[in-house]
């Protein structure tokens, strides 16, 4: 899937105006269903669960998570059984994603807020004497092993003075900063409301995909930085400004953004360039990280 993956040089007016070099790798297009950044983080759990000799996969989520969309679609492909913990509680008729899940056979267990909110600071409530003998992987593919996953986005034919990312859990960022040429600069623009914590969150998963990796901690830590101007009142919330950058973008350009990830983040890169946040004559690497459900796709 990665083989084809494709850069696509962007030509605006508001480019034009301030000489800046703007291309997008196309994340979205890889496969229909494990696409963007999902794809990454899981494939190196998927190699792992193979190794392992495991026939079912375990993995939580939000209802709209484009995580469990994904990992439906790989468990499918790959021939796991996949059973998938919600967060809330069940909702009649089932949105897209768990529709989808559902059609690829997924187990679907909900638990409500309390209950998930007690695993995320336990970890405790995964018996395998209930849910037999599973491959976990975490939230939105949050660890090491994703980590290691989004290492291989950025390649060495791409050309770049900045990498530019929208951030959730920060897994793809940590990625892109222990991966990207040295020198150049790497943004993570926050889809999450007070996104200033993801700073020390990319830094404990770069810690941990260190430890797998047993690398000697490097002297200088990556440089990467979060920008928080751009997360529109928060996850998942949205404004009509954003939802008109959104369709005057398509129209432009004809790349589809979603307003949860990549529209907050081109929204806040062509802002920057506005300002003059960037060098005159920057090459600016944007990543587009996904998301385009069939569903959303116009
Ligand atoms: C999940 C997701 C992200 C966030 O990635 P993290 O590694 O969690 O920071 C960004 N963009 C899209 C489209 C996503 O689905």
């Amino acid at each position: 899937m990665e083989n084809t993956i494709t850069t696509q040089r962007l030509s605006l007016e508001c480019l034009k105006k301030k000489q800046m070099n703007l291309s997008i790798k196309r994340l979205d297009l890889i496969h229909p269903y494990i696409q963007g950044n999902k794809w990454f983080k899981l494939k190196y759990h998927l190699e792992e669960a193979q190794k392992q000799g495991k026939k079912t996969i375990l993995t939580l989520g939000g209802a709209y998570s484009n995580h469990l969309y994904a990992t439906a679609a790989a468990g499918q492909m790959y021939g796991f059984q996949v059973i998938m913990i919600v967060r809330g509680e069940p909702t009649l008729p089932l949105n897209p994603v768990l529709q989808f899940a559902k059609e690829a056979n997924c187990e679907i267990i909900y638990w409500d807020r309390e209950k998930y909110r007690r695993f995320r600071e336990e970890n405790s409530l995964l018996d395998k004497e209930v849910y037999g003998d599973f491959y976990f992987i975490p939230e939105g593919g949050a660890d090491a092993l994703g980590v290691k996953g989004c290492a291989d986005i950025l390649t060495e034919t791409d050309e770049y003075d900045y990498v530019l990312g929208a951030c959730g859990t920060g897994t793809m960022l940590a990625g892109l900063a222990i991966s990207a040429k040295p020198n150049a600069k790497i943004l993570g623009f926050s889809a999450l409301k007070k996104g200033v914590f993801l700073q020390e969150e990319v830094e404990k998963l770069i810690e941990k995909y260190d430890d797998l990796e047993q690398k000697e901690k490097p002297q200088n830590k990556y440089s990467f930085q979060i920008i928080t101007e751009y997360d529109f009142g928060g996850y998942a919330k949205k404004t009509a400004e954003l939802e008109s950058f959104i369709t005057d973008f398509y129209a432009k350009t004809r790349v589809p953004l979603e307003p949860i990830y990549t529209g907050k983040m081109l929204f806040g890169v062509l802002d920057l360039i506005e300002k003059d946040f960037f060098p005159e004559k920057s090459r600016l690497l944007a990543i587009h990280s996904g998301g385009i459900k069939p569903m959303y796709a116009r």
